[in-house]
């Protein structure tokens, strides 16, 4: 699996290159006419604050607190910034076949298969899924009324648990609702700021609408319906779209293709807000790419 620290690991034995790590970036000075600034942090082991000079900033610090740092900074008029998710819902299935392909219960934890769906009666986006076999978390509504008997329920009803699985999936975002990040503080407070949902889109429908075609290749049905309803704008964690790439100039919370922020000259945004839209996939691949590419640029 990739983790970040690798990178960070090869980068630190750059003599060019220096690492401070435990530092809170809470705000940007920059005047729009000059090419140098200021980032204030405060160090969380010490609380104290510290300044450093820049001559191009690279802000990375994932969509929300991305947005929080500009907004507070009021390095943009605007109070608030739409930021854009790709929905996620998950509802736990009971295949009526066995399953075809084998797995052992209790040694999978992963997902066992991916897949994507492009079906223009239910979406011109396409959706991605990923369908999860047995895990100890599915014995976890069980274990409240039986406690740790639960764990024997597998040996016991294999041919229950062994056709259990959850279909996990991501919509694109132009078929998810939005959230609205207001901050609302001033610069020293670094919680006063609001996420609210905008829902205007319907997405059990699109659940809804999938599950009856899938019901068509895979013989289930649906163990609790209640999960029908568990889409709920900004649960999925999967955001962005805060600062798109655009070639267009006139939207002050724009970025040009290599992320820089639009009316600043050494401004750049690199993390997952600069993505115009969220794939229904995952999303860090993308965001680690671009990150790259605009690195690579430089
Ligand atoms: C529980 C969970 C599971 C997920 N699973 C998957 C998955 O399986 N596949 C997938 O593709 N995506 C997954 N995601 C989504 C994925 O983690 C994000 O889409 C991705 O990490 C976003 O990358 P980023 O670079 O924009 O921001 P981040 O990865 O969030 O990086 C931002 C960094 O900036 C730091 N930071 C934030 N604010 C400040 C500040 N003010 N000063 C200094 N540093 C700051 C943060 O500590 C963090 O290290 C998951 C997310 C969560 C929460």
């Amino acid at each position: 699996m990739f983790s970040s620290k690798y990178v960070l690991n090869d980068l630190i034995k750059d003599k060019n290159f220096q690492y401070i790590n435990h530092h809170f970036a809470y705000k940007i000075f920059q005047d729009k006419n000059s090419n140098n600034g200021e980032l204030m942090c405060i160090n969380i082991n010490n609380q104290s604050k510290v300044k450093f000079q820049y001559n191009k900033i690279f802000i990375s610090c994932g969509p929300i607190s991305s947005a929080m740092l500009i907004l507070r900074s009021k390095l943009i008029d605007k109070k608030e910034i739409l930021l854009k998710e790709s929905q996620r819902f998950y509802i736990p299935i009971f295949l009526k076949n066995k399953p075809s392909f084998n797995y052992e219960i209790n040694k999978n934890t992963l997902p066992e298969i991916f897949f994507e769906i492009y079906n223009n009666a239910i979406s011109n986006q396409s959706i991605h899924l990923q369908l999860y076999s047995f895990s100890e978390i599915m014995l976890k509504p069980f274990e409240k009324i039986m406690g740790n008997y639960a764990n024997s329920l597998p040996k016991i009803l294999p041919f229950v648990f062994n056709n259990i699985f959850v279909l996990l999936g991501y919509m694109h975002s132009k078929d998810s609702n939005s959230l609205n990040i207001k901050y609302e503080g001033t610069f020293e407070d670094i919680s006063n700021y609001t996420l609210s949902p905008l829902n205007s889109i319907d997405t059990k429908k699109i659940v809804i609408d999938l599950l009856n075609l899938l019901r068509k290749e895979l013989n289930f049905f649906i163990i609790n319906s209640t999960f029908l309803n568990n889409s709920k704008t900004g649960s999925s964690y999967h955001y962005g779209g805060s600062f798109p790439m655009t070639n267009k100039t006139n939207i002050e919370n724009s970025t040009n293709l290599k992320g820089k922020l639009n009316n600043y000259e050494n401004i750049y945004i690199t993390d997952q807000s600069v993505l115009p839209e969220m794939p229904g996939a995952p999303t860090t691949f993308n965001a680690m790419i671009n990150a790259a590419r605009i690195a690579n640029d430089m």
